[in-house]
C-alpha cells in the first residue's frame, strides 16, 4: 500500500487528498495540517464569500490573468479549468453563481459552503486528517520521507507532497530537497499615495481608468479604480501591483503612477467637449457642471487643484491645458504599498522549469510533488489564485501514486 503524505490542509492540500484517495483506494493519504481548522484561507476568502473561480473556461485566455506561470499552466488547465471546478463542486452539491464580472462564488455567499464540501469529500473518500500538527522537518530517506513534527513524533511516507503555501518551511525543505525558490515577494497590494488630489475622497470610485507606472509601458492596467484612505485601490490598482510585483518590490515600493480617469475618450475629444461646454453654457459655474464622466467630488477635487473656480468662460487655456493633463495623464508619487485584505498572495516559489506540470512531480527529486502557492504561480484578484490550487492540486492528486517508470518515461 502506498503512503501519501500532504502538509498542507489549504485549498491545494485538500484538493490533491481528495482526488488521491478517490483515485486509489488502495493507497493511504494522510492530510497534514498545522493549525487546529482546517482550510484558514478559504474561510477568510473573497470578505467570507469565497471567490473559488472565475467563469473564464478557455485555457488560453485564463493563463491571461497570471503574472506568473503562464506557459506552465497551459497545459495544466487543458486537464482541469474552471469549468471542471464548477463540475467538481457541483457533483459534490455546491452550485456556484457568476457575478457581473465574472468571479464565481458558492450560490450560498458563504465560503463555509466550500470547506464543508471539502471536508466531507475528503473524509468520504478516506483520508486521514490530522489537525494541528506542525511539521517541523522533512528528510529524504532511500525509500521515501521521514516527517517530523513539533512534539517529536517521526513518520516515514512513500510519496510527499507540499502544499504550504506561502508557508517559510514549505519553501525551506523545497530547497533542501534540491530545489530552486524564486525570491518571495508580495502581491496583491494596494498603492500608498499622499496627495492633495485625493485627500477626503475615500470611497470614490471610478468605473474605468488607465494607471500605469512611469517609465515602463508594459505595465499598464485598466479597470475600476478606488481611492482610499492610504492611495489607490481596485481591480486596476491590485492588477498593476500582481504585474509589477518584482519591479516594485525593487524600487521599495517608490514610482510615479499616470493616472486617465478617462481611458475611452481621446485628448482631442475631450478638449472639443470641453470647449464645447464652455460656449454653451459660459455663465454657468465649472465647479456644479462637469462635463465628462467623473464622480462630481473628483471633479471638484481635481479642479481645486488646478486652481480652477468660477464661470466656463473664464476658463484660459493656460488652465484648459493644466485641466486636461490631471484629467488624463495625473502623475502621482508612490510611498510605498498596504496589503490587499480581501486576497493577498505571495509572487515567487519553487521554480516551474523543475516540475513537471502534468504530474506536479518535482523534476529533481523522486516521490515529490507540489501543489498550490508553494509553486512561482500567482494570478490576478477574481478566483484565479484558488483556480491553481485546484487544478496543481488535482494534477497531483492525479498522478502521485503512479510508478515512478510511468511519470518518468
Ligand atoms: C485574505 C485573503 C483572501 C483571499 N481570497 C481569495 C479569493 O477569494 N479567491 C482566490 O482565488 N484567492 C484568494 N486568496 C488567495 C488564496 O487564498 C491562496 O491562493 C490559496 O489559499 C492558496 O492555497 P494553498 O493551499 O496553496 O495554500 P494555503 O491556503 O495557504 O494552505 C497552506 C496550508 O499549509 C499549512 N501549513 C504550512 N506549513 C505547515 C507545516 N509546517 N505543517 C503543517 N501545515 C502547514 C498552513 O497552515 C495552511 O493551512 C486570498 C488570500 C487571502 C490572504
Amino acid at each position: 500500500m502506498t503512503e501519501i503524505a500532504i502538509v498542507g490542509g489549504g485549498a491545494a492540500g485538500f484538493f490533491a487528498a481528495i482526488t488521491a484517495a478517490e483515485r486509489y483506494p488502495q493507497a493511504k493519504v494522510t492530510l497534514i495540517e498545522a493549525a487546529p481548522q482546517p482550510l484558514g484561507k478559504v474561510k477568510i476568502s473573497g470578505g467570507g464569500r469565497c471567490n473559488v473561480t472565475h467563469a473564464c473556461f478557455d485555457a488560453a485566455a485564463l493563463v491571461l490573468f497570471y503574472p506568473r506561470g503562464q506557459r506552465a499552466l497551459r497545459g495544466a488547465f487543458s486537464r482541469f479549468q474552471p469549468q471542471d471546478t464548477v463540475a467538481w463542486f457541483a457533483q459534490r452539491g455546491v452550485q456556484l453563481k457568476t457575478e457581473a464580472d465574472g468571479r464565481m462564488f458558492p450560490a450560498t455567499d458563504r465560503s463555509q459552503t466550500i470547506i464543508d464540501c471539502l471536508v466531507r469529500a475528503a473524509e468520504d473518500a478516506g483520508v486521514k486528517i490530522w489537525m494541528g500538527t506542525m511539521i517541523t522537518n522533512v528528510v529524504k530517506t532511500p525509500n521515501g520521507f521521514r516527517l517530523s513534527s513539533k512534539n517529536g513524533s517521526n513518520w516515514e511516507f512513500d510519496r510527499l507532497l507540499l502544499a504550504t503555501g506561502s508557508n517559510a518551511t514549505g519553501y525551506r525543505w523545497a530547497k533542501e530537497l534540491g530545489h530552486t525558490i524564486e525570491p518571495i515577494v508580495p502581491s496583491l497590494f494596494t498603492l500608498k499615495i499622499t496627495d492633495p488630489r485625493l485627500a477626503d475622497l475615500a470611497g470614490v470610485a471610478v468605473k474605468m481608468a488607465t494607471v500605469s507606472l512611469v517609465g515602463d509601458k508594459k505595465l499598464t492596467q485598466t479597470g475600476s479604480v478606488l481611492i482610499t484612505h492610504w492611495g489607490l485601490s481596485g481591480p486596476a490598482t491590485l492588477k498593476l501591483s500582481a504585474w509589477a510585483a518584482r519591479f516594485l518590490y525593487d524600487q521599495g515600493y517608490r514610482g510615479k503612477l499616470l493616472v486617465n480617469w478617462l481611458p475611452e475618450v481621446t485628448a482631442d475629444k475631450l478638449r472639443s467637449t470641453i470647449l464645447a461646454v464652455k460656449t454653451q453654457m459660459p455663465q454657468k459655474s465649472i465647479h456644479s457642471n462637469c462635463p465628462v464622466l467623473l464622480p462630481q467630488r473628483l471633479w471638484v477635487s481635481l479642479l481645486n487643484y488646478c486652481e480652477i473656480d468660477g464661470f466656463w468662460a473664464g476658463l484660459s487655456n493656460k488652465k484648459l491645458d493644466q485641466l486636461l493633463q490631471e484629467l488624463q495623464r495625473g502623475t502621482f508619487q508612490i510611498n510605498g504599498k498596504s496589503p490587499f485584505k480581501e486576497e493577498f498572495v505571495t509572487c515567487g516559489g519553487v521554480k516551474l522549469g523543475e516540475i513537471d506540470f502534468k504530474t506536479m512531480a518535482s523534476k529533481i527529486c523522486p516521490g515529490l510533488y507540489f501543489a498550490g502557492e508553494i509553486i512561482d504561480v500567482d494570478g490576478v484578484t477574481g478566483g484565479f489564485n484558488f483556480q491553481n490550487a485546484w487544478t496543481t492540486g488535482w494534477l497531483a492528486g492525479q498522478a502521485i501514486s503512479l510508478p515512478y517508470k510511468t511519470l518518468h518515461c
